[in-house]
């Protein structure tokens, strides 16, 4: 591909492999059937669905060309961090062992989550939440799926609101490895490191910037400016300005989960023209058999 202009780009998407409710192959037919030119698959601390995601499409002789991603959860002060990974190298051994030791954390974080609902009433949860997970990660969202599907909460965001948000009930500050750290696994494993949905932390602007200058000092290349969730042109606007300042490159990501009212792969990505996509320099081929 000569020009990346025309291009339909999707950079933060998940799979059943994480909290997606798409398996890999029906998230890219669905990437397909939006007519999206580039998908970074990026579910929460692990690569497992990338190598089915390129044997699949080395069947289908599309022009969809897969971006091989991760989502890392991070802690940074009191807040959780995500930064998306891109371009990785799925064979470094060194990043899949550092993988192992985040996915142990979460596990942990998965059994504390448990007596947490345990002690609140909701016994047996992490069984649940494991059968939902199946072969992928088990997250939060799993949990707020065991109570709806229990019927103690109508609706998943009820879930974070009443029980697993940050200070509810049933809330665990997990043990995620640091923010420099996260950027650091991702770059050493050939990829780019982006701070994903600067709008999602409920912080104020003061703590945005301070960090948005800590993940500059950590060598970060890139911030998520478009988001599927933010489509306040405002707040778009406040993230290219400070995308723009802090000299980052810009991102664009649905954060795709499963098909809703409000995300839709490559759903209102386009970036600003004044801000230089992280994709500028990339070689996008299509997949070849
Ligand atoms: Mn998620
Ligand atoms: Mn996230
Ligand atoms: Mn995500």
């Amino acid at each position: 591909m000569s020009t990346t202009e025309r291009l339909k780009i999707d950079l933060h998407s998940h799979t059943t492999f994480s909290d997606g409710h798409l398996s890999v192959i029906e998230l890219i037919d669905r990437a397909h059937n939006m007519q999206l030119d580039v998908l970074a698959i990026t579910d929460h601390d692990t690569l497992a669905g990338l190598a089915p995601a390129h044997a699949y499409q080395a069947k289908q002789r599309r022009k969809l060309h897969i971006v091989d991603g991760i989502e890392i959860s991070t802690r940074w002060h009191s807040f959780e961090i995500h930064v998306v990974g891109l371009k990785l190298d799925i064979e470094n051994k060194l990043f899949q062992k550092r993988l192992l030791q985040q996915q142990a954390r979460r596990d942990e974080r998965a059994e504390r989550i448990a007596a947490k609902l345990a002690k609140a009433g909701f016994a047996d949860c992490l069984a649940d939440a494991k059968q939902l997970a199946g072969e992928g990660q088990v997250t939060r969202a799993h949990f707020a799926r065991v109570l709806v599907q229990r019927g103690v909460v109508d609706h998943m965001q009820k879930a974070f609101d009443k029980y697993l948000g940050k200070g509810k009930r049933a809330y665990v500050t997990a043990n995620w490895i640091d923010l420099a750290t996260a950027v650091e696994w991702i770059q050493q494993a050939g990829g780019q490191a982006v701070l994903a949905h600067p709008y999602q932390y409920d912080m104020t602007m003061k703590w945005l910037r301070r960090l948005l200058t800590d993940f500059k000092a950590a060598n970060g290349d890139a911030i998520e400016v478009i988001h599927g969730s933010n489509l306040d042109a405002q707040r778009r606007k406040m993230l290219a300005t400070l995308c723009r300042e802090y000299g980052f490159k810009a991102s664009v990501g649905s954060d795709f989960h499963l098909p809703g009212r409000w995300t839709e792969l490559g759903k209102n990505l386009s970036l600003p023209d004044e801000l230089v996509p992280i994709w500028q320099d990339w070689t996008m081929t299509e997949e070849t058999v």
